[in-house]
């Protein structure tokens, strides 16, 4: 009898999850028309100037921006000087992260004044501290050696980072292509940016260190630091294998990731292995953040171009990975990619409650 009453239980559940099942079919993922109302945000978008365009131009959108400053390009404090008065001006709808430069490095006091700039940083109402490639492939000691981001010398710092619960965001080393010659990488936009910084294309530059040498130093901040509320930017530059990406996302339990600049390795992966993109997005979609590192700044001086370029780019990524369509990837040589039509709620994790945190 129990049996019965216990059969008769699952037929019934059975049934109303069908029946719950069509009519929620109806609403589970999102379409096209939603793009401009769902809300998101963009965790790496380099917003160098004071003209508020882009920031309307993204409202209208529903979007948010965060800003990572970036020791590179414009002086540390000009860009700090930017988003801080950004921050004032757009407080719910713009965040920001400082950064600090590492040209003292050897000198007496180097993790002090590093600590004192994160403060500063903090203080102008900074969500966090953004950490840069030059820390493993630029910058060397005084002989010469390549000096990697778990040097000693910074081990100050990150302390100071863990005990205050200070945020990082670490974009260290580069996508894997950056150690292959170009004509093995896999997609046409680092093919041109190794073409044209050749500095930072480090296969030509064997005696720098290694691609594994760059994982595996930033693989040690995550074991010694295990308090730290680390971002890795770009995939945490294990672009080329979600397995890999996956490996780390499990082994950290306080690491999450962003893919910004990185979508078109996803979208590699995808040509061949779409469900597993797709299931890995699902997977982790508490862990991984959506972003572009698109930059704005003064210097662009045709606002109409730089939006138009900018929305398109928004718009092909939603359209991806909200809905089933091709989108036609400019990246891959203009590979037509379907869509990955995630549910929403795991849209909405990934395009702006993971990254809620960042507004504070
Ligand atoms: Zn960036």
């Amino acid at each position: 009898m129990r049996d019965h009453l216990i059969l008769w239980l699952a037929v019934i559940a059975l049934l109303a999850g069908s029946v719950s099942g069509c009519t929620s079919r109806v609403s589970e993922f999102y379409t096209a028309d939603d793009f401009r109302t769902v809300p998101k945000i963009d965790v790496h978008f380099h917003y160098e100037t004071l003209d508020g365009r882009y920031m309307r131009l993204a409202d209208s959108l529903n979007f948010r921006l965060v800003s990572p400053n970036v020791d590179a390009g414009r002086s540390i404090s000009e860009q700090l000087h930017i988003t801080t008065e950004l921050k004032k001006r757009y407080p719910e709808k713009f965040a920001f992260f400082g950064t600090f430069g590492v040209e003292h490095y050897g000198s007496e006091d180097f993790a002090g004044r590093i600590i004192s700039r994160i403060d500063s940083c903090m203080a102008a109402g900074a969500s966090g501290i953004k950490i840069w490639k030059n820390i493993g492939m630029t910058l060397k000691d005084s002989n010469g050696n390549y000096i990697m981001a778990d040097d000693p010398a910074f081990a100050p710092v990150f302390s100071y980072m863990e005990e205050k619960n200070i945020r990082l965001l670490a974009h260290l080393g580069e996508p894997r292509n950056c150690w292959l010659p170009l004509e093995e990488m896999t997609l046409d936009n680092d093919r041109s940016y190794f073409r044209n910084n050749p500095q930072y294309h480090m296969y030509l530059h064997p005696e720098a260190p290694s691609y594994e040498d760059q994982i595996r130093a930033r693989d040690n901040l995550l074991e010694r630091y295990p308090g730290i509320r680390f971002t890795g930017a770009h995939l945490g530059s294990q672009e080329w294998s979600i397995d890999e990406v996956a490996k780390n996302l499990d082994r950290f339990p306080a690491y999450d990731v962003e893919f910004s600049a990185r979508i078109g390795h996803l979208q590699y992966q995808a040509i061949t292995e779409p469900g597993k993109v797709r299931d890995f997005l699902i997977k982790y979609q508490d862990r991984i953040m959506y972003g572009t590192d698109v930059g704005v700044s003064g210097r662009n001086t045709n606002y109409a171009a730089t939006a138009e370029s900018l929305v398109k780019r928004w718009y092909d990524h939603f359209i991806w990975l909200a809905t089933d369509a091709e989108v036609i990837v400019a990246d891959l040589n203009g590979t037509p990619v379907k869509g990955l039509q995630l549910p929403k709620e795991v849209i909405d994790k990934i395009y702006f409650t993971n990254a809620e945190k960042f507004f504070r």
